[in-house]
């Protein structure tokens, strides 16, 4: 079978479990190739040999039972990182890339201490790092195997400087920062989404929080003035439906400047304020 052939019968294989399922085609192929994307358009009318096809089909199959592509390949591009996943931990979003550029754009010090809450994969805290390398940037985790994960991820990206340790939420976290940003858990565990696509594979340490899915926001946004410069900023990402509640949250603690933005599908997705100079944590 030709590239081009392949790629097309995979595609309807997929289209009932996946809306990417062209893209999803063309990873898990050139996955199983060890090649790229554009690979696969170069050589489109090439034939695979038997030994190839071998290699794709049960890559195929397990997206077709549902699993996400970033389990069966273990890696997910963000921003401009290759992340290591595993399914001790979430699989980075675009939509978490709003809060790097937000993040980006802060009035912060050159040289500003940065804390990532929830790190997973590190994501977060790697994207920062590899864009502003005078920031001292550290992420925490309450799961070993995602410190372990964001530590493997730190060295394959060249950033070996960024920190990660165990930490139940700021339960192990010492000192002041200018940033302190996290994509906490926040579906509620009602929330029919959790039964549908990739998030059924994902942890649900990572994806589901109490209180309507604000307990674990409301934790961090009551305790993070603890753990700011004044001046300092506080980013959280939050579900679609949160902005609000997460904005009162934030202004109830004290914050300042308060404000939100849209994801990549125009969905309310990041809120942050900063800590105002005369306040007392
Ligand atoms: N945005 C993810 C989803 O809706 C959830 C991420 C999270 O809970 N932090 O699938």
């Amino acid at each position: 079978m030709r590239i081009d052939a392949w790629l097309a019968q995979a595609r309807e294989r997929l289209a009932a479990v996946s809306d990417s399922a062209r893209l999803d085609a063309e990873l898990l192929l050139a996955g199983a190739l060890q090649k790229d994307r554009t690979w696969l358009y170069t050589w489109a009318d090439r034939e695979l040999s038997s030994a190839e096809l071998a290699l794709a089909e049960p890559l195929l199959q397990r997206r077709a039972a549902g699993e996400p592509v970033a389990y069966i390949l273990g890696w997910r591009d963000f921003w401009s990182l290759r992340l290591q996943t595993e399914p001790s931990t979430l699989i980075p979003r675009p939509d978490t890339e709003t809060l790097i550029e937000w993040a980006l754009e802060l009035p912060l010090p050159a040289n500003s201490h940065v804390l990532d809450l929830g790190t997973g994969t590190g994501a977060i805290a790697l994207a920062l790092a590899s864009e502003q390398p005078s920031w001292q940037v550290s992420g925490v985790d309450q799961s070993a195997a995602a410190v372990a994960l964001a530590q493997r991820n730190a060295l394959a990206n060249g950033l070996p400087e960024v920190s990660f340790q165990a930490s139940d939420w700021f339960s192990t976290v010492q000192g002041q920062f200018d940033l302190i940003v996290s994509n906490p858990p926040y579906i509620d565990a009602a929330d029919p989404h959790l039964q549908q696509g990739d998030v059924r594979f994902e942890p649900a340490s990572a994806l589901v929080a109490g209180q309507q899915g604000l307990q674990d926001l409301a934790t961090i946004i009551e305790q993070a003035p603890v753990y700011l410069r004044a001046g300092g900023w506080l980013l959280l990402e939050h579900g679609w439906q949160q902005a609000d509640a997460v904005c009162t949250l934030l202004q109830a603690r004290g914050f300042v400047q308060v404000a939100n933005r849209r994801d990549m599908g125009s969905q309310p997705r990041i809120s942050g304020g900063c800590w105002p100079q005369q306040a007392i944590a």
